[in-house]
């Protein structure tokens, strides 16, 4: 790592605090970027543990996700290997709406003297303003913003956010085109077999997918 980039890494990990990401998705299903974001972020912040966090019925997606019980399962099939990795499945048991910084505040209580990162694609950072509580979870964590195909985190996106400059930070990521939707979309189609499937998602899930049917044409 560059003299830069971990003097750069000091500044926002604030001294020998325990670091701990999080990372929210629908992870419908999770696929090669998802894991390629949390490598990045695993290495580039050296965090001590990394929640993945499947998010129930998200308030800001309209489209209905598949059960929650297949998006955990191949959630831990994805990123269970990696190291420092926590699978937590806490949004899934949340009734109503599900909040980040609800998650992020139960993080914080359970480790007071933790650093929260939290790990996005520029996609989602582009909406950050129109976040419940998005103030609030600014004070809490840091904010971790990956490259995402057409849309990339531009700095000068942060200085909207005056007095919060600091809280943010640019994931190396190169740029990978895949989205679940695209996924599900040629499912779906029958356009991607399971061969094809197997270059979007890590291996495992491209098991259970084919096992159980998920995204098949009906
Ligand atoms: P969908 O197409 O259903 O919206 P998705 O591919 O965006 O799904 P999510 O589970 O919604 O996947 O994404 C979880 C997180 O991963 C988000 O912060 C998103 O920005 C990020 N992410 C997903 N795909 C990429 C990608 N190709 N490059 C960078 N970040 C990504």
């Amino acid at each position: 790592m560059s003299a830069a980039r971990a003097s750069g890494l000091k500044r926002i990990g604030e001294g020998r605090k325990k670091r701990i990401g999080v990372f929210g998705g629908a992870f419908d299903p999770p696929h090669n970027a998802h894991q390629a974001l949390a490598q990045a972020a695993l290495t580039q912040l050296a965090l001590d543990a990394l929640h993945i966090i499947p998010t129930g019925q998200a308030w800001h997606k309209a489209t209905a996700l598949s059960a929650a019980e297949h998006r955990l399962a191949m959630t831990r099939l994805a990123f269970e290997a990696m190291p420092r990795i926590v699978v937590d499945d806490r949004e899934l048991h949340r009734a109503g709406p599900s909040f980040t910084i609800d998650t992020l505040q139960a993080l914080q209580a359970e480790n007071p003297q933790a650093q929260l990162y939290l790990i996005m694609g520029a996609d989602q950072f582009a909406a950050f303003r129109q976040w419940h509580r998005w103030q609030d979870i600014l004070q809490l964590a840091i904010i971790c913003i990956a490259a995402r195909a057409q849309s990339t985190p531009d700095p000068a996106q942060f200085d909207a956010y005056t007095g919060h400059k600091d809280r943010f930070f640019t994931l190396q990521l190169p740029l990978m085109p895949v989205s679940a939707t695209q996924i599900r979309q040629s499912m779906a189609s029958g356009v991607a077999t399971a061969g094809e499937l197997a270059h979007l998602v890590p291996e495992p899930v491209a098991r259970y997918i084919s096992l159980h049917q998920l995204y098949s044409p009906r």
